[in-house]
């Protein structure tokens, strides 16, 4: 490694980027390791639905445990594990874990609620894709209407065709598929009509200043008419209060996700959290 990076060495003259790419490649290392060594972890967030007042879902988001870094968000190496191909492992170990996590609540008695789990643009790419999501089903012995997929309009761009296929056999399936980030993307609206989206995820930047922001409530509002026409279910994210939740009420949106309801939680808290909260109606809400 150092030969190399010797030989190509007028490449990295930048000491920022030169930094970075050792960070990165110490970071790589350990991101190996992590699979491995079982660091990496899945927190759920609940999804609620405020009219019936239950939690319907929970999206599960990877966070790294990490020795020396702490629990690391997603962000800081998601990126990373798409461009080694480490995101396929650790896609698979995601889905496998959620999956596994959700059967486990089942049997506990709980009631029942889909698990969210987000898709990589690669594993959209992978032509076993659905082999996968059916072997990992029938495994843990998941029904597949407790499973959602998540998709983003980005990943969607890179091989529609491939990706409009592969989400369709999976919705016949019985699994759910939502567009996550829904209007921070450069797809068309021709992509509504293409893909088989159950539910539409609003993405956060539209929900986090609704209050003073009459251009994101017609947005809000277009989103709201677009799903009716073509029967999809819309879920807003980013929810921090009150007032964003009485106006997204107000437009007729009633699933909502965010921190005023609950930050991902570990697997013991979202246990204590689906036990206590799914004996209340949303208006007992404090
Ligand atoms: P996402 O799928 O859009 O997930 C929502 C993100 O918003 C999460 O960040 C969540 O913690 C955060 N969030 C939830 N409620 C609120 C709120 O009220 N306010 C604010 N400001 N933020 C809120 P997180 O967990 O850091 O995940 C970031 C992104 O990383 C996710 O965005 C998703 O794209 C990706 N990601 C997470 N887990 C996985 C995974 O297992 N596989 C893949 N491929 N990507 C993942
Ligand atoms: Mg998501
Ligand atoms: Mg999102
Ligand atoms: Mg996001």
């Amino acid at each position: 490694r150092t030969k190399e990076s010797g030989r190509n060495h007028y490449q990295f003259y930048d000491p920022e980027m030169s930094l970075e790419i050792a960070e990165n490649f110490a970071l790589e290392t350990q991101l190996h390791e992590a699979i491995k060594n079982e660091e990496l972890i899945l927190h759920y967030q609940p999804q609620i639905n405020i009219r019936t007042g239950q939690v319907y879902g929970v999206e599960a988001l990877v966070r790294w445990n990490n020795s020396k870094l702490g629990l690391v968000k997603p962000n800081k190496f998601i990126p990373l594990a798409e461009k080694t191909g480490l995101i396929l492992p650790m896609g698979e170990w995601v889905l496998k874990t959620a999956c596994q996590q959700n059967k486990k609540w089942q049997k506990m008695g709980l009631p029942p609620v889909r698990v969210a789990v987000n898709l990589s643009a690669q594993q959209l790419q992978q032509p076993n894709l659905i082999e996968t999501v059916e072997n990992t089903l029938e495994s843990v012995g998941l029904d597949p209407r407790w499973l959602e997929l998540e998709v983003t309009e980005s990943i969607l761009m890179k091989n529609t065709t491939l990706a409009s296929k592969t989400l369709h056999k999976l919705r016949d399936m019985g699994v759910y598929i939502s567009m996550d980030d829904f209007g921070t993307g450069y797809s068309s609206l021709g992509y509504l009509k293409k893909f088989p989206f159950d539910t539409l995820k609003i993405d956060q930047s539209f929900v986090k200043e609704l209050n003073q922001s009459p251009e994101d409530i017609s947005i809000i509002s277009a989103i709201m008419t677009l799903s009716r026409g073509f029967n999809m279910r819309v879920i807003a994210e980013g929810v921090e209060n009150q007032n964003q939740l009485n106006l997204l009420q107000q437009l007729d949106c009633e699933e909502m996700q965010g921190y005023f309801f609950s930050h991902p939680l570990s697997p013991e808290e979202i246990l204590k959290y689906l036990l206590s909260f799914n004996h209340k109606k949303y208006l007992s809400f404090p």
